[in-house]
This record gives C-alpha cells, structure tokens and sequence, in this order.
C-alpha cells in the first residue's frame, strides 16, 4: 500500500497541502474503502475529504483518477488475496465504484467489514442474465428477452422475437459494448458469428421516446429516497448530456420513481443506485439496466442538488443519517468527451464556459484524451442550461 506521502512526491506538491487534513479528520476511526480507482472513486474520496472522513482506494493502475485525492492508495489487482487483507484492515467499511469485481473478493470484503451495496446486488447488477432475470423474476417492467449459449438457442431465441433486437453479452457489457443491432431479418448462424459465440441476452428492440434515470438511495433499514429523473442523451452509445429535471409528465416521473424504489427493495439494497429506463411513446416505463453506484446521470446532484450522490453513499456507508434529495436549481450535465480535447494532451478553451454564469467545472485529472473518454463534465445551473450546454458542445467540436 502506499500512503500519501508516497503519492504526493510522484503526483505534484499541492498534495501536501491537502495531507494535512488527512491526519486530522472528525472521527479518526472512520476510513472508508473504495473498490475501484475511477472518477466514481474520485468523487466519492473528494466528498469524503470534503466530511473529515480519510479514503482508501483499491485500484488496478496509479493512474487511476481517484489516486490523487486518495488518503491511501493499494495498487494491486482485485483477485489478489494480500491486497484483500490489507483493504480490510485499513478501511472501516467498504463500497465499491466499479461493478466488474469478482465476488470472491466482495463476499471476502462483506464478511471482514461490511460492503455497501452487498455482494448479492453487486452480483445481479454486473451480468446483463443475471440483472434481467431479477427483473423478471420480481415483475418489473423491462424489455422482452431470451438467454442463448448456443446457435440453436439463438435460432430459436430470433424466431420468437420475429422483428428487430439487440445481443448483448451476458456478462461485462457497459456503454454500448459487447452489443450487435440485428433487424430480425439476418440469417442466425451469421449473427452468431459475428457475436463472437458468447454466452449473451437477446432483447427485443424498445422504440422508445425517451432514456431517463432515477438515482435511489436506500438506507439498511429499507429508507428510500430518490432524486429527480435525468433525462439522458447519448453521443455514440456514450451518456451526451443529463437534463434534470427529466422532461416527462409528472405521473411518469413518480412511476420512474416508485419503479427505482421497487427496485432496491427487492434488491435488499444499501447505498446508492442508478435505475435506467426507456419511456415509451404511451409514457410506460421498461427498465434498461441497473448501476450499483454513484450514477454519471447523477452527477449534477454535486452542484444542483442539497446533497450529492457521493454524499449519500458515504453517508449510509458510515451509518449516518440519509440527505436530502431535493433539486435547488434545474441543471444539465455536460460530459466532457475526448472529442472535444484539440489533441490527446491539449484540453478545449474552458473560458466560454467560465464565463457562464452559474456553471461548474469537473475535471477528472486524465492525462490523456482518447477517443471518446470521459474526461471531466460541466453542471450548467437554470433555466436555459441545455441551450448553454448546447453552444459550449457546438464551440469545442469545430
Ligand atoms: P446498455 O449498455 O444496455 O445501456 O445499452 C446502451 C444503449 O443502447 C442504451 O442506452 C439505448 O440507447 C440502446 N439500447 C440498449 N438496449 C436497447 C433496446 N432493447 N431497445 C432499444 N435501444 C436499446
């Protein structure tokens, strides 16, 4: 494990300023445990920080985003019995930002200090077969689906379905990938192969209108509380922009929101979730997929809501009481793609968006702008945010 001062000599020397507190904070016993190293992570130290409460991130690279406002840093892969023993005996309880960690090592975490959410609905939330069976199984509204393992089952999967689809894979799949569009019309063995053969889902194609989110916050004694439905849009399967709130009809949004809740209570759920949904033309809903986690639709609650979505995992992870949810201001969130980087090390011009009134600016300390990473978002605060988020867009993709 490296302790800060280790990190602070390799990263730069503001650090060394921020240590100070690390060797004060409100309660020296609480250290909460992060299992990942992202921009989750990044913000969920932050807020801890921001509490007096120290962080330890357990994360596979040091150039993961969260290791620089990290209190302790273990750099070791997540199957690694050592790194588990030393996590468990620095953290006082434990969460997770990232879902795609083996559950040996959640369960191994759960029975040493406690983990928010449990291994269970980690477990059904990081495998596509999993999560829809779930689904199913407790009524909750979501697409049509079929497992298939075989060519045979996908066969006989695509003549039920009779029309268009998506294959995903049953396991590991985010923001688009490990997925094949199919119109229905293909013949399967060449679907089949161009899938690469792995155990997946076949989802009948949803035309919705809409893409929302609910952000839920469940405490252990089964509290709800949920946040205002984010409108989502995407750029190349990648969340584009978060319009809070959603611009749907009130009976919708606390139809979203009762859905979310049904959701953690079936799921036993503690701490923070993301629900996604697909809102139909006739304004029912259908469940997309679940985030045990901070949410990238919730980040607007850091800047545009009474107490942000790090903050409440943080707060249920360390047995305090839930905040509130309530939106102060509407707000788009703005994700702040490569695309927009002149190059792989050369950010846009922030000023047009500095000179905005009532805008805040996220920077996850990236060194490098690939493609279509994410590499920091922008809250726009009011009334007219989207058509600021819009022209900031139409400025940095020239
Ligand atoms: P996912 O990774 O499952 O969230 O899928 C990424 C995106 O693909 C979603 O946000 C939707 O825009 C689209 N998508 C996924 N599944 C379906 C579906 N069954 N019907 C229509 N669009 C879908």
């Amino acid at each position: 494990m490296c302790r800060l001062p280790f990190v602070e000599i390799r990263v730069h020397s503001r650090l060394k300023i921020m240590s100070a507190s690390v060797f004060f904070p409100i309660d020296k016993q609480q250290v909460v445990g992060v299992i990942g190293g992202g921009q989750l992570g990044r913000m969920l130290a932050l807020a801890a920080r921001r509490m007096g409460v120290r962080s330890v991130i357990w994360t596979g690279g040091l150039e993961a985003p969260a290791v620089e406002v990290a209190d302790m840093v273990i750099d070791k892969p997540f199957d690694d019995p050592s790194a588990l023993s030393e996590f468990c005996q620095t953290a006082t309880a434990a969460t997770v930002e990232f879902e795609n960690i083996p559950l040996v090592t959640l369960r191994g975490v759960e029975k040493c200090i406690g983990l928010f959410p449990s291994p269970e609905a980690v477990g059904i939330c990081q495998n596509r077969e999993r999560e829809k069976d779930f689904l199913r199984a407790n009524g909750i509204p979501c697409a049509p689906f079929w497992v298939v393992d075989t060519l045979a089952d996908l066969t006989a999967a695509m003549a039920e379905l009779s029309g268009p689809g998506v294959l995903k894979t049953a396991a590991f799949g985010y923001d688009g990938k490990g997925q094949l569009r199919i119109s229905g019309t293909e013949t399967p063995s060449d679907v089949w192969e161009r899938f690469g053969k792995e155990r997946a889902v076949l989802e009948g194609w949803v035309p919705f209108e809409k893409e929302i989110s609910v952000m839920v916050v469940r405490s252990p004694d089964g509290e709800l509380r949920t946040y205002d439905p984010a409108e989502n849009r995407h750029r190349q399967h990648i969340l584009d922009v978060s319009i809070v709130p959603a611009r749907i009809p009130r009976e919708v949004a606390d139809e979203a929101r009762k859905l979310a809740g049904m959701v953690a209570d079936a799921l036993d759920y503690r701490g923070i979730l993301g629900v996604e949904f697909f809102v139909n033309a006739d304004g029912s809903l259908i469940v997309n997929e679940m985030a045990p986690r901070p949410h990238n639709s919730g980040h607007h609650t850091i800047d545009a809501c009474a107490c942000s979505q790090f903050e409440q995992q943080l707060r249920v992870v360390l047995g305090l009481p839930m905040g509130s949810t309530r939106l102060i201001s509407p707000s788009v969130m703005l994700n702040l793609l490569g695309d927009f980087w002149k190059s792989e090390t050369e950010p846009p011009d922030w000023t047009p968006l500095l000179n905005m009134p009532d805008t805040c600016l996220h920077l996850y300390g990236k060194r490098r702008a690939i493609g279509m990473r994410k590499m920091g978002h922008a809250t726009i605060l009011g009334a007219d945010a989207l058509e600021k988020a819009e022209s900031l867009k139409a400025g940095w993709l020239k």
